[in-house]
């Protein structure tokens, strides 16, 4: 049986909740990343429901909760509406984002039959970085300690460091 053949079948057959129809993009995506988690290595055959995607990556359930649920812890120390974790190679990045309405926002104009158009979007920012959970936590703690302090005290902090 062809690799997309079986691809179609497994999601028909195997994963737990409703059969859901897979796109051929979503097919080329699943055999791109070699039918694995990018994170663990698990094969989608493997998994027993849907693997995740997102940012260009493949990941499996248990994968994709562990870096919703670090995303959500480090929510707790810093100031932001949404947050997730991309990690595009070995280290993880937290890119927090603000809900935001462009009418309050004078650089980005859309106009459409002479009207100005305004409607909601998410504003995202990478803040933090880290091999690991803990490295993570202390680098959005960081951040945020910077956010509030000024740029006198930030450049007295590194000269008192050398
Ligand atoms: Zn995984």
């Amino acid at each position: 049986m062809k690799l997309h053949e079986k691809i179609k079948n497994h999601y028909k057959e195997k994963y737990a909740s409703s059969p859901i129809e897979i796109s051929n993009e979503e097919i080329d995506f699943i055999i791109k990343h070699e039918c694995k988690c990018d994170n663990c290595g698990k094969s989608i055959f493997e998994m027993e429901n849907y693997p995740e995607t997102r940012d260009d990556k493949l990941l499996c359930d248990d994968c994709y909760d562990e870096l919703c649920s670090l995303a959500k812890e480090c929510m707790k120390y810093v100031k932001c509406d949404t947050a997730r974790i991309s990690k595009p190679c070995d280290k993880m990045f937290l890119i927090i984002g603000f809900n935001r309405n462009t009418k309050d926002d004078e650089s980005t104009i859309t106009i459409k039959n002479n009207q100005r158009i305004d409607y909601d979007y998410v504003q995202e920012l990478v803040v933090a970085s880290g091999y690991t959970k803990e490295e993570l936590i202390e680098s959005t703690k960081e951040y945020q300690r910077l956010c509030g302090i000024t740029w006198e005290q930030y450049f007295k902090e590194l000269t008192q460091k050398k």
